[in-house]
């Protein structure tokens, strides 16, 4: 597995080099919206720590991500009335990783509606802004 590349874009959100809809922060996690979101609400959840994926994560900050993941999906099902939540986390390219910085997708969903393919569309800025704002609210 190639090593972990501290210049991929999740790493550049942790250190503020690029923006982000921030929803939550802890002294060992982070969560942001994605920008081509599957559904509305669909949420990114990644460790500060370094790890390329689910093959090179601590099992403590692994577990970790999960808690939070957790939470981001309960507070997700009241602030987005959805009926359901999927979480997906992929490892590789030939997983699906597209960005080489752990994360899991927490996804909410609505009755008899599908997702959107992968990176089919960006969402609206001001959108994401309101979104963020209501998801931040619930979690705090
Ligand atoms: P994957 O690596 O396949 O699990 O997915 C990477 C995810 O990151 C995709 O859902 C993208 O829409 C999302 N994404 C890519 N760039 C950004 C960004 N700058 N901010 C938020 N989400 C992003």
């Amino acid at each position: 597995m190639p090593a972990y590349d501290p210049n991929n874009i999740f790493a550049k959100i942790l250190r503020g080099e690029l923006p982000c809809f921030k929803v939550y922060e802890d002294d060992k996690a982070f969560a942001f919206l994605d920008i081509m979101p599957r559904a509305p609400g669909h949420t990114l959840v990644i460790p500060k720590a370094p790890a390329r994926n689910i093959l090179d994560c601590p099992a403590d900050d692994l577990a970790h991500v999960a808690k939070v993941a957790q939470k981001i999906a309960k507070a997700s099902v009241g602030v987005f009335g959805a009926d359901g939540v999927t979480v997906q986390q992929f490892n590789e390219g030939a997983g699906g990783q597209v960005v080489f910085h752990l994360h899991v997708h927490v996804i909410p969903r609505k009755a008899g509606v599908m997702m959107k393919p992968p990176a089919s569309e960006k969402e609206k800025p001001e959108v994401l802004a309101e979104q963020a704002k209501k998801l931040a609210a619930a979690l705090a």
